[in-house]
Parts: C-alpha cells; sequence; structure tokens
C-alpha cells in the first residue's frame, strides 16, 4: 500500500471525527468506528491516554460487499467523509483539498 493512500484516509477519518463531534456526537458514540478507504481499514480506538486515535488495522483479507440500494441517488454527500450538504458544489468542495 503506498504510504499516500494511508495518510489520506487517516486524514478523512480525522476530518470525519472532527465534523461528528461538531454535529455534538459523543466520543463514546464513535467508539470502535471503523473506515475503509480504498484497501485500507482503520479503526477508532483510545490509546493508553485515554485519547481517541485512528489506528490502522490491516486485515488479512479485505471483501466488501455493497447492497444495491447503496447506490441510488445518495443527496448532496461529500464522496470522501460522507458529510451532506445543501448542494451539489458544496459536496464536491468538501474534501476536495486533501487530494492535492
Ligand atoms: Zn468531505
Amino acid at each position: 500500500m503506498k504510504t499516500q493512500e494511508r495518510t489520506s484516509g487517516i486524514m478523512l477519518a480525522q476530518r470525519w471525527m472532527d465534523e461528528q463531534r461538531k454535529q455534538g456526537r459523543s466520543e463514546e458514540e464513535m467508539m470502535r468506528t471503523m473506515f475503509v478507504y480504498e484497501d485500507a481499514v482503520m479503526e477508532i480506538i483510545t490509546d493508553e491516554h485515554g485519547e481517541m486515535q485512528i489506528e490502522a488495522q490491516k486485515p488479512e483479507q479485505l471483501v466488501i460487499f455493497r447492497s444495491p440500494e447503496e447506490r441510488k441517488d445518495p443527496g448532496h454527500i461529500c464522496r470522501c467523509c460522507t458529510m451532506e450538504h445543501d448542494n451539489e458544489k458544496e459536496a464536491m468542495q468538501c474534501c476536495a483539498f486533501i487530494d492535492d
């Protein structure tokens, strides 16, 4: 796996955590959340200091099944962090800066 992919994946996961916090979601609710970014898997864990961390997991094999329902029009959702936006332009710009 390229380092670049892992970095971006963790950045996206952190961004997701920040957004969830802003929306008032508690750390308990976010705990054990797993993220899949391309072939990288990450999980929210707490370290020995009780701080939330995003840890890269390395499954031997990862198979993702997606049901056809998920492919219905998702609204104006950012493909990276799944944040909902008022319009498609905002959704496209949401995580766009991470790509460069
Ligand atoms: Zn986004």
